[in-house]
């Protein structure tokens, strides 16, 4: 019998918000401050997460924005979303409803496993986004919400903490396997 359960999360947002580096740090504990945009990744981790073993798989996008389209490759068989802004990025803020709402576009869900993810968090000097905002942005669109920083490893593994507890509340309505 299979013990763990699989779990496939995407981590998609705008380019440079530090989606690799989350990522990175979460498997390997190390910051990789050299930087090569991401043409497309996956990697596993097991995770132990209230009393469960889940193998996650997580997929590195090359990042979204405005114009480009959601491959399906992001939406089909995706259990749940990290969907990353830099807090020191208006933009990437901005982005991350119009990436949400093409995620539930090509769903056809209401609503969908998410974490929002500000990134960067260290780098406080450059704010752009306040923490309220990224709060509420979250709870208008039932998703969870973190503040973190790959740099200084801080709050890393409760991104995907969150993320499968968010794909946990609607295993009855979603079939997971
Ligand atoms: P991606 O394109 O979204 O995958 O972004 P990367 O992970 O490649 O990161 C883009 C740039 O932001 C790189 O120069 C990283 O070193 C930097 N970066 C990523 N995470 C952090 C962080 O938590 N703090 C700071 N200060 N820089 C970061």
């Amino acid at each position: 019998a299979n013990t763990f359960k699989k779990r496939k999360i995407a981590v998609l947002g705008s380019r440079s918000v530090g989606k690799s580096s989350l990522i990175v740090q979460f498997i390997e504990n190390q910051f990789v401050e050299n930087y090569y945009p991401t043409i497309e990744s996956n990697f596993q981790k097991t995770v132990r997460y209230k009393g469960t073993e889940f193998e996650c798989e997580i997929i590195d996008t090359a990042g979204q924005d405005e114009y480009s389209l959601l491959s399906s490759k992001h939406v089909i068989g995706i259990h749940g979303y990290v969907l990353v802004y830099s807090v020191n990025s208006r933009n990437s803020f901005n982005m991350i409803q119009i990436v949400y709402d093409k995620i539930i576009d090509f769903c056809g869900k209401q609503d969908i496993p998410c974490v929002i993810v500000g990134s960067k968090m260290d780098l406080q000097s450059s704010r752009q986004v306040q923490s309220m905002e990224g709060e509420n942005l979250a709870k208008q669109n039932h998703a969870a919400w973190v503040e973190t920083s790959a740099k200084d490893d801080a709050n890393i593994s409760e991104v995907f903490e969150l993320c499968l507890a968010e794909i946990e509340k609607r295993s009855d309505r979603n079939l997971q396997r």
